[in-house]
């Protein structure tokens, strides 16, 4: 590549690909990798919660919780097909939190932060509503319902990705930073294809975003004139799924005696996602698994409160993800602040550098406004294109498919099941869940299923893959099972490795997504 970027960035996550977002929508090139698949490192092993935080209260972070509570709604509104208000039901436990405490608690939550649409917090009776039901009866009479959003993480990250290089970014997944040199004034980048990716080559900018997560200190230790202070601290969460253990739509937000929470979300329509730990990490991110003692913690804390009973041979799915946390010197993991510092590095007429250290899913769109901020105090360059006026554009601008209004999702399904009658409604749903308005393009001219392709079951068919693989930069089965859908939840082993192989065969035929410059 013979031009100069204002921007490259390194990692494919939510705060790497939300930057990439906003400054290419604000008119800078920017240039992007991620050695593995999109969201593979700890924006899709996430609670998949875009919340305030009501636990962080506790530890008097009102900032963050201020800041993320403002971003539900606005979140909500750019991707209502991937985000969904969701009420939680917060047991009373005697001994543990009193009421009087709670209530306040979420009086703050409903209060600080711009609440518009979502519903603010009721006090439930428990013996009578619902949600009562599946609490082990007779220990819990009173409880507090409060809203917050869930979102699809791992696509939220893909839609963002997209949006950028629809804005003319050049993203490149399967592509490792191996080493960053600044000469004359600008970064010298050079990236190596990992399996599946291209080959070596050199990247030039003139500002470098190292927003490598849980790996952002690898990176650090491979960018020359590195002088940083800030330090990461790697915290283990994870996270169980099992067959649903309630029919109605309430989460639950559960009070461990740790002084601990944990969450009971329904998830995928037939499954309930049990999260999530907390513990200091010292491995290879890379190689992090749920334990057998974490897998036996969350199914406690399920047992704990809950009629039905589970053990860790319920378990159908586990994941764990580290948090790349800002050290803040806090003695325990779950006390370590989830506040974002970014650290910008380079005097004079160095080329900048600028280190993401920490944050939410819930906070990356704030991340990359102040990201920007950052840079353009340094990139005089680019000055005009990060001028304040072109500031905070991404707050209303719908991302790839969400561009109805929230709450829509219903009338978008019955415009897809009207116009395509083949689909079943659970196919219907499934789609518009997924791709919003862009299920059409999908679904194309076709009449029939059959008309759609190969069926690799769990009504996943041939047309969704290659819109996956031209569109959403999907290379492996597991970029689509896993990351694009949580289809793995319903296929087999071998049908997700006769996917893999007609994607591999398929690969070459089908057409990279996006202009590479
Ligand atoms: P990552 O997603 O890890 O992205 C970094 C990327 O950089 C990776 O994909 C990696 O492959 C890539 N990379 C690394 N090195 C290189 C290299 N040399 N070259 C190229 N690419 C490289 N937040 C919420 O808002 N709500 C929640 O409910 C929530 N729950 C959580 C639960 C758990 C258990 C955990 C662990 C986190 C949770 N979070 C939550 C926090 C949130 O998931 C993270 O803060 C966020 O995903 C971090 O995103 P990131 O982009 O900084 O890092």
């Amino acid at each position: 590549m013979d031009r100069t970027f204002d921007l490259a960035i390194i990692g494919g996550g939510i705060n790497g690909c939300g930057i990439a977002r906003d400054a290419a929508g604000r008119g800078l090139s920017v240039y992007l990798c991620e050695m593995n698949d999109l969201a593979s490192g700890t924006s899709s092993w996430s609670t998949k919660l875009v919340h305030g935080g009501l636990r962080y209260l506790e530890y008097y972070e009102f900032r963050l919780v201020r800041e993320a509570l403002k971003e539900r709604e606005v979140l909500w509104s750019i991707a209502p097909h991937i985000i969904r208000p969701l009420r939680f039901v917060l047991p009373h436990r005697k001994g543990l939190r009193p009421k009087w405490l709670l209530h306040l608690g979420l009086l703050l939550y409903d209060n600080i932060g711009g609440r518009k649409r979502l519903p603010g917090h009721t006090r439930v009776d428990l013996t009578t509503a619902p949600p009562g039901r599946t609490l082990k009866h007779g220990q819990f009479t009173t409880g507090f319902e409060y809203s917050d959003c869930i979102v699809d993480d791992a696509r939220l990250v893909t839609l963002n990705a997209m949006a950028a290089r629809d804005l003319g970014a050049t993203i490149e997944t399967r592509t490792k930073a191996v080493s960053a040199t600044r000469r004359d004034g600008i970064w010298h980048l050079e990236v190596a294809g990992t399996p599946g990716g291209g080959g070596r080559k050199t990247i030039r900018a003139r500002a470098l975003v190292n927003a490598a997560g849980p790996w952002v200190e690898a990176v650090l230790g491979r960018a020359n004139g590195r002088n940083t202070k800030a330090k990461v601290r790697l915290v283990q969460g994870s996270h169980i799924v099992v067959r649903k253990l309630f029919s109605h739509d309430r989460a639950f937000i559960l009070q461990h005696p740790d002084g601990r929470i944990v969450f009971a979300i329904p998830y995928q329509d037939d499954f309930t996602l049990i999260g999530t730990t907390d513990r200091d990490y010292t491995g290879d991110p890379a190689s992090v698994r749920a334990s057998a003692e974490e897998i036996a913690y969350l199914c406690e804390s399920i047992n704990r409160d809950f009629e039905v009973q589970i053990a860790p041979a319920d378990v159908v799915w586990s994941f764990s993800g580290v948090r790349p946390l800002y050290d803040d010197g806090a003695s325990e993991a779950k006390a370590a602040t989830r506040d974002y510092v970014l650290e910008l590095e380079g005097e004079g007429d160095r080329a900048p550098l600028l280190s993401v250290f920490g944050g939410k899913i819930t906070t990356y769109r704030r991340l990359a406004e102040d990201a920007l901020d950052r840079i353009a105090t340094r990139l005089p360059a680019a000055q005009s294109a990060l001028a304040d006026r072109t500031k905070g554009w991404t707050a209303s601008t719908s991302l790839p498919g969400g561009d109805f209004p929230m709450g829509g999702q219903d009338a978008v399904q019955a415009d897809l099941a009207a116009a395509y009658s083949f689909l079943t409604p659970a196919h219907a749903r499934r789609l518009v869940n997924t791709y919003g308005t862009l299920a059409a393009e999908i679904l194309g001219p076709a009449r029939s299923m059959s008309d759609l392709g190969r069926d690799f079951g769990a009504t996943l068919t041939e047309a969704e893959v290659r819109y996956l693989m031209t569109r959403e930069f999907a290379i492996t089965a597991s970029d689509i099972v896993w990351r694009r859908s949580k289809l793995g939840l319903r296929l087999s082993a071998a049908e997700i490795r006769e996917l893999d192989t007609w994607m591999q065969g398929a690969h070459a035929l089908v057409t990279s997504p996006g202009p590479v410059r």
